[in-house]
């Protein structure tokens, strides 16, 4: 028989003493993480000081391997999950999914089709029907997908609406967005062939909010010119504002123009879970296809991404393919292959960890958390108002507030402005006690906060300013 290493095996007990070292160190990081610092920095030499080497012919133990990756590997990464993370949008994850992962990962699940595991796919439609309704989707009409993340979910509407809307020429096809739209819109326009010509880009007012009289005119000087307009797609939380577009208008163009009404919900669509969210997010359930992103605002670790769409035939008429070695597990239609349904053959069960958390905390849990963080901020917004060295420059919108240091005693112009703020992100940064990084909004530099971890406190957020301030004073 081959021996054991050639199968890539370990014994029995060597498995349980690596588990249960990773779950001891995966626990010690959660009870521990608030206390350590949140920013990791390293050049490139310095990382392959550390692993450059060629592929090594002789393994090595298992723990001492472990030993040298939560040293050099974890501690080299910057913590997403950190109450003073809150710079891009933060990933607060939760226990309970990052278990369920490792199960999932641990029986290695393949969640491509229903004949390889019913349980999986059972669980997958579960969840997003969970969703659908959460959205207010018709629920029997309206499917969905897990995918890798937003970027995925967004390329997957964007191919979905190409096809329902334009069949195979889509030589002529306009599709619209707004220019704080999340840069990955662009890149599944991108991947799907159109090209820059068949963009537009609408400008959005001082404030963010999307031009409804320049998409119309667009629109009609579009048709006008022999083009054809297929696709809107609109922000429901932008990733730098938390501006929410007028989806109730927005949906109503879209149903006169006859286009495919994408919704990006990537960061704000979790925010339907809170008071304030849902009547921000009012026009959200008109979508034909929304994209929310559960490792975001939903506390899932990474990867998880998700698209709701309004008729579940979009998607599979968009995506199935039959393969001769698929024929034989067609099955019954009610038991869907998540295959015929997006771009992914093998996925990994994504549905577990999403499943297992809401199971053990409940929705209610969720609904505290998401409202206690778009409360957080407005804390702050209160905050920063009665303050005489700082500008709200943007209210605290769905948990994201921008702001910038500008004492009112010394009437700073706004290069001046630009620079010093600048400086106190760097240094704070640098500092590694926070990260906090800038933002452009109307071309000034501005803070940006995104505050969407339950675990960051107003203590927290107020010892942040001051470091900040500290900083500011002495660049001065
Ligand atoms: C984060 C984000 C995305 C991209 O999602 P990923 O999960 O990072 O791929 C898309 N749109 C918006 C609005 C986002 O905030």
């Amino acid at each position: 028989m081959q021996e054991k290493k050639a199968r890539l095996e370990l014994s029995e007990k060597e498995m349980k003493q690596f588990g249960y070292q990773i779950v001891d160190a995966i626990v010690e990081h959660h009870v521990t993480q608030d206390k350590k610092l949140p920013v990791a920095h390293a050049t490139r030499k310095e990382m392959d000081s550390i692993f450059l080497e060629a592929a090594p012919e002789d393994g090595m133990p298992t723990k001492e391997l472990l030993d040298f990756v939560l040293k050099k590997v974890m501690s080299n990464s910057t913590l997403m999950s950190h109450p003073k993370s809150y710079s891009f949008v933060p990933g607060p994850s939760n226990y309970v999914s990052v278990m369920a992962d490792t199960l999932a990962t641990g029986f290695n699940i393949f969640s491509g089709g229903w004949a390889s595991s019913p349980a999986a796919a059972e669980l997958e439609i579960v969840c997003i029907q969970w969703l659908l309704k959460i959205f207010g989707f018709p629920p029997k009409k309206g499917g969905g997908i897990f995918t890798s993340g937003g970027s995925m979910a967004n390329l997957t509407a964007v191919a979905t609406a190409r096809n329902i809307k334009c069949g195979k020429d889509f030589s002529k096809s306009i599709i619209y967005l707004s220019d704080q739209a999340h840069s990955s819109n662009i890149k599944a326009i991108r991947v799907l062939g159109f090209t820059e010509a068949q963009v537009r880009i609408i400008p959005t007012d001082s404030e963010f909010n999307f031009a409804l009289n320049k998409l119309k005119n667009c629109i009609a000087k579009d048709r006008l010119e022999g083009l054809h307009p297929f696709c809107l797609i609109a922000s429901a939380g932008t990733t730098n504002t938390g501006t929410v577009d007028p989806l109730m208008d927005l949906a109503a163009i879209c149903k006169k123009e006859d286009l495919w009404f994408h919704i990006d919900g990537a960061y704000g669509g979790a925010a339907i879970l809170a008071p304030k969210g849902k009547q921000a997010l009012k026009g959200i359930d008109k979508a034909d296809s929304l994209t929310i992103d559960p490792h975001k605002w939903l506390y899932q670790p990474y990867e998880m991404g998700c698209l709701l769409v309004r008729n579940h035939k979009n998607l599979s008429h968009t995506f199935t393919e039959k393969p001769e070695y698929l024929r034989d597990i067609e099955g019954n239609t009610s038991e869907i292959n998540f295959y015929d349904l997006g771009i992914q053959l093998t996925r990994r069960f994504r549905a577990l960890k999403f499943y297992m958390s809401i199971k053990t905390f409940g929705l209610d849990a969720f609904r505290k958390a998401v409202t206690y963080n778009i409360d957080l901020a407005e804390q702050l917004e209160d905050y920063l108002r009665t303050s005489k060295k700082w500008e709200v420059v943007h209210s605290a919108t769905l948990a994201i507030i921008n702001f910038r240091y500008n004492p009112i005693a010394k009437n700073y112009n706004n290069k001046h402005l630009d620079s010093l703020n600048q400086q106190i992100s760097k240094k704070v940064v640098d500092s590694q006690q926070a990260l906090l990084v800038t933002t452009l909004l109307n071309k000034q530099v501005v803070l940006r906060m995104c505050l969407i971890n339950p675990r960051t406190t107003f203590d927290d957020v107020k010892e942040t300013i001051a470091l900040c301030e500290s900083f500011a004073e002495k660049i001065d």
